[in-house]
């Protein structure tokens, strides 16, 4: 199966399990505007509470907010979203089909890197076990004229988007020779900017209405409480406010589900530090929020750090967290070193003091800021692409299985009487009235017992307890466990234990240095 295929089937699976809907379908859906499901609810309240509770919980400097998506206009002035939210775009005369600039020649330098690994994948074939991979990546001369191209365009791509040179950037596309992946023509129009900010009007016409933005980031809503909490809480530098909320982008293009959307959620970490101390905040920030990734055990060779080609307005080092989806590595965090650009602005343009009086150093200065971003959306793709799994079982049966860490699925129990009688379905009850307080636990006595499991298996809930006639004489079932399929027998009054032990989040928060 390609990669491209197991995307199909990975949606697919996403609205035939509840998880993921596109929005407003009985009218034949918005653009990159989704719904979640009963399932995706789950799974996605479960993402941000292991987020909040890692930031929140775990550091006793770091406390949350919830502010409101509207904010004041001069905000938008004020952080440079107003002008300089940008995104080149260039259209495909031909297919008509809007593209971003910037993300073609990303894609071209994507596959340049392919074709390097394709060289070496047939050098490793003719040379055997005598293959040295480094000294072919130094020395093949084909690979070397690759990298050259490539290394020459990246040098170029880099100037550009800082320069912000347009007509540059088109240059690029038209010398690598991109062509339209609908079209397959390079009949391209110029290169534009294009703010993404969505505006509406706040009050009535006659009152003379404003003009309000749905925030593009949840940032701004931390700075501009800065002095509020950090007064309230009576917050001593280095302390950090987290927020996790909608936020609203006119994407330019948004093919990919979920992965670029129109309106989105973010888990946004604002970090506040001593001005000089903010690199070596950075790079403690980008190996905790490694770590965070990594303790779900989808493999550490599936992500990857990719430092900015052009660093944002506000920032003074950039990198993203990247993520091997099904389209390629992508990212899906964003670490930023923000310096006291926002805060100093807002000072600026409120004319409020926005300082923080150090009693260390003695003095009052703007604090510098190191931000960690992520979109709940995005981490979403990223665990159901990583956990969707197709298996052949040793009956010659298929079944499909979402591994989904324990901590973090929709359902973490089913409870099965076998038949629909006999006092079995009365005991199921008793088992969820028990776990229902603490786990989401669903009650299943439809079909046999190896259809329920595949539905489970196709949601991911990490358990199965079968209620038999046995369970009635000495007070045991059978748990089925998920990724294994082995089945063993548990005490009635073991089952809560036994959960617990599984799906909560201090295995995963042990694994993160806090
Ligand atoms: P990209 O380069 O993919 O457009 P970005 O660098 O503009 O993303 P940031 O502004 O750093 O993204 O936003 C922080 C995080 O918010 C991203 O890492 C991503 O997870 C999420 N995010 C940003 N834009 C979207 C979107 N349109 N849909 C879903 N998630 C998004």
């Amino acid at each position: 199966m390609t990669q491209e295929e197991l995307f199909k089937k990975l949606i697919a699976h996403c609205k035939e399990y509840g998880f993921i809907f596109p929005s407003s379908e009985i009218y034949d859906g918005l653009g990159a505007v989704y719904d979640y499901g009963q399932n995706g609810v789950e799974l996605k309240n479960n993402i941000k509470s292991y987020w909040w509770d890692s930031m929140v919980k775990l550091h006793e400097n770091i406390v949350g907010i919830d502010a409101a998506i509207f904010m004041h206009p001069r905000v938008w002035e004020a952080s440079g979203h107003v002008g300089a939210f940008n995104d080149p775009l260039i259209d495909n005369k031909d297919s008509k089909k809007r593209y971003r600039a910037d993300v073609l020649v990303e894609d071209w330098m994507a596959k340049q890197e392919e074709k390097i690994e394709k060289e070496v994948e047939k050098a490793h074939k003719r040379f055997k076990e005598n293959f040295n991979r480094e000294q072919y990546l130094a020395t093949s001369p084909r690979v070397l004229e690759i990298k050259a191209k490539m290394d020459a365009v990246h040098e170029r791509f880099a100037t550009a988007l800082n320069d912000n040179n347009l007509e540059e950037l088109k240059q690029i596309i038209l010398d690598c020779e991109i062509v339209c992946p609908i079209s397959g023509t390079r009949n391209w129009t110029d290169v534009r900017q294009f703010n993404l900010m969505f505006s509406t009007q706040m009050g009535s016409t006659a009152d003379g209405a404003n003009t309000v933005y749905l925030r593009p980031e949840t940032a701004q809503g931390i700075f501009v409480n800065y002095l509020n909490v950090q007064k309230t809480g009576r917050m001593k530098l280095p302390f950090g406010i987290a927020q996790i909320g909608k936020a609203f982008r006119n994407e330019i293009v948004a093919r990919q589900f979920i992965f670029r959307m129109r309106e989105f959620e973010q888990m946004e970490m604002q970090f506040f530090v001593q001005p000089g101390t903010e690199m070596q905040w950075w790079s403690e920030w980008k190996e905790t929020r490694m770590a965070w990734h990594r303790a779900l055990g989808f493999g550490d060779e599936n992500y990857r750090f990719h430092d900015h080609d052009k660093l944002a307005h506000y920032a003074n080092a950039a990198t993203d967290i990247e993520f091997n989806f099904p389209f390629g590595f992508k990212e899906v965090e964003g670490i930023h070193s923000r310096t006291d650009f926002d805060l100093g602005r807002h000072q600026e343009f409120s004319g409020k003091k926005i300082q923080y009086f150090d009693p260390e150093r003695g003095e009052s200065y703007v604090p510098y800021v190191v931000e960690t971003s992520i979109g709940v959306d995005r981490m979403f793709l990223q665990i159901m692409s990583a956990a969707y799994t197709e298996e052949k079982l040793e009956n010659g049966e298929e079944r499909v299985v979402l591994r989904i860490p324990a901590a973090l699925a929709p359902t973490k129990v089913a409870v099965l009487p076998l038949v629909k009688k006999d006092g079995l379905p009365e005991v199921a009850r008793q088992i969820i009235d028990d776990l229902k307080y603490d786990y989401t636990v669903v009650y299943d006595e439809k079909d046999s017992i190896g259809k329920r499991y595949r539905r489970q298996d196709a949601i991911g809930t990490p358990f199965c307890v079968t209620v038999d006639h046995d369970t009635l004489n000495d007070g045991m079932v059978t748990v089925r466990h998920r990724d294994t399929m082995q089945q063993e027998r548990v005490k009635i009054e073991d089952l809560r234990a036994m959960v617990e032990k599984a799906v909560s989040f201090r295995e995963l928060f042990k694994k993160i240095k806090a």
